[in-house]
């Protein structure tokens, strides 16, 4: 799939080929494996496979995992899945673990050139050197250790002679600059931890700072695409760049986030809502995970589409959630069959029916996409109706649905009158007695009267059981990503309800996806079994947006 982008960032590309500042465009998609990726990442991913691919250049996704405290090798599976879902081939898979050793040779080459130092602070002296915005830090008693020294130190650093917190290798730069991540930097520090690739082989860890821009210079990358946080590390990237003597000059562009009204993303929360079991797991239909909304039934096409409608620009910018359920209605309106399944079903028997009789009528599969196909649906004696499309007494001309002593139009069927109704001891109307006219088939012509609208129904002898489940926002207000959201208590204990009914009878694959029609649309979950299907509403049919 070719994607078309227009965007600041494919200026820059253009022009840096044009005058020749670069010969062959090579961005990367650098997910740390610390979590499931989420819809904010697709505007990352779709931005560097899409600008990439636009000036045929190429796309490595590279794992940034040099922070074993909180990776883990089953992230990295989910990840590889998830880009191919979306569609997209990188052209090498790397790892920020590849390159520890280059890594650690140029903090050898740094402190040859007097460049870096072990520093003995500990965290708190640390941050008290480092001054705050207003007022400039302090120099490290240990900044003036000699090269020989710091070689030493370092070494020892890496052969595991001192502990986590203990010693730290910094870059020396400036500690009266104004932007505090020039103030002498960490670039390594001790994790005493196990790495998911390299194992026990290293006990000292590159910071991102340092290892990122190295890893891109490695690889050749020409655009290294990060947002907008990254925008006040850009001098440090471009220091370390340019003092570790590589090869080739990557250069950093920032871009804005991407956030979605009544949409949490930030890993932290997503994280507490999977640990306190109040969603099933990542890929929980109401998660804005890529598992979670493939599970949900959005697919790649919508996703993608509302990526490049959302734009890109260097400020974050929020989006309303309307807009992607708008891309997810386009994308399934001609592509989907268009199916009929009850929700709460009111048994409805056709007293002039043949008793065993099953006739099977065909229709469209979509009447706005002929090219679907047709079908045939079951018809008999015995049908199901919503319960909703039924009352006594018809309320207002709007009511177009049945009522005693009223007809209706049964898609795709025939037109049903109404004559009787069935209570049980509670009162309730439990089923309705009604008679059809076998004049009125669909299709036959017939227009000699006009029924009081037209419901959808399912024979009852055929159809299959099935649950509904219906999805509202995870968090009861219009939440934003505050700090210290109190995510357990404004998680919304409504947002998942399941309705018991039936569907036609055919034969559901789990990831389909269809219309129910005057309904929404669906698609068939993985926990469907032979006896009954799970569908997962993705979207109602129109906008509930006011
Ligand atoms: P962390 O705080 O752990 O760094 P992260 O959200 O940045 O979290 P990464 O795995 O580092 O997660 O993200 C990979 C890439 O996706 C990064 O380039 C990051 O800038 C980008 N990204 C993440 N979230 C968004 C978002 N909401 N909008 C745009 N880009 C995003
Ligand atoms: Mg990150």
């Amino acid at each position: 799939m070719k994607i078309e982008m227009n965007n600041f960032i494919k200026a820059i590309m253009e022009s840096d080929l044009k005058e020749g500042k670069v010969k062959e465009i090579v961005t990367r998609f650098p997910p740390e494996p610390n979590a499931y990726l989420h819809i904010g990442h697709a505007r990352a991913m779709v931005t560097n496979f899409a600008l990439a691919e636009t000036f045929n250049g190429k796309t490595n996704l590279r794992f940034d995992d040099t922070n074993p405290a909180k990776e883990d090798a089953s992230f990295v599976d989910a990840i590889i899945k998830d880009i191919e879902w979306l569609g997209f081939k990188p052209d090498n898979v790397f790892y920020g673990s590849d390159y520890f050793e280059e890594t650690f040779e140029k903090a050898l080459l740094l402190i040859r050139k007097s460049l870096a130092y072990v520093c003995d602070l500990n965290a708190l002296e640390t941050s008290k050197y480092r001054g705050t915005l207003s007022t400039p830090g302090i120099n490290s008693p240990y900044r003036d250790r000699s090269v020989e020294e710091n070689l030493e130190l370092f070494m020892n650093m890496r052969k595991g002679l001192y502990k986590p917190g203990e010693r730290v290798l910094r870059a020396k730069i400036d500690m009266a600059s104004s932007n505090i991540n020039m103030r002498d930097p960490v670039l390594y520090r001790i994790l005493d931890i196990p790495h998911h690739k390299t194992s026990n082989e290293w006990v000292i860890y590159p910071m991102y700072d340092f290892a990122h821009p190295l890893q891109d210079a490695f690889e050749g990358i020409t655009h290294s695409l990060c947002s907008l946080e990254y925008d006040n590390h850009r001098p440090l990237y471009d220091w370390v760049v340019a003092n570790c003597e590589t090869k080739h000059t990557p250069k950093q562009i920032e871009f804005g986030r991407l956030s979605i009204t009544n949409t949490i993303m930030s890993k932290r929360y997503l994280k507490q809502l999977v640990e306190s079991k109040l969603v099933t797991g990542y890929d929980d239909p109401r998660m804005p995970t890529l598992v979670g909304l493939r599970r949900r039934g959005y697919t790649k096409d919508a996703i993608i589409n509302f990526i490049i409608e959302t734009g890109l620009s260097r400020t974050n910018a929020t989006v309303e959630r309307d807009m992607l359920d708008h891309f997810l209605r386009e994308d399934l309106k001609l592509k989907t069959n268009r199916i009929m399944g009850i929700k709460e079903p009111l048994k409805v028997t056709l007293t002039n029916y043949a008793d065993d009789k099953v006739e099977y009528l065909e229709i469209n599969n979509n009447s706005e996409a002929l090219e679907l196909g047709s079908r045939k649906i079951a018809f008999s004696k015995h049908l199901y109706i919503e319960k909703e499309d039924f009352l006594l007494e018809k309320p207002n001309k709007h009511f177009k649905r049945l009522a005693l002593n009223l007809e209706v139009r049964l898609f795709g069927a025939y037109f049903i009158k109404c004559n009787d109704v069935v209570y049980n001891k509670s009162g309730e109307i439990v089923e309705l007695l009604c008679t059809y006219d076998p004049l009125t088939k669909s299709n036959s012509g017939f227009d000699g009267r006009k029924p009081n609208g037209t419901i959808h129904f399912c024979e009852a002898t055929t159809s299959k059981k099935a649950k509904f489940n219906e999805f509202d926002s995870l968090l009861n207000e219009a939440a934003t990503e505050e700090e210290n959201l109190d995510i357990i208590s404004r998680f919304n204990k409504d947002s998942w309800k399941v309705y018991n009914g039936f569907i036609e009878d055919k034969k559901y694959e789990i990831e389909e996806k269809f219309q129910l029609i005057r309904d929404g649309y669906y698609t068939v979950d993985k926990t469907s079994t032979d006896e009954e299907v799970v569908l997962n509403k993705i979207v109602s049919l129109k906008s509930s947006f006011k």
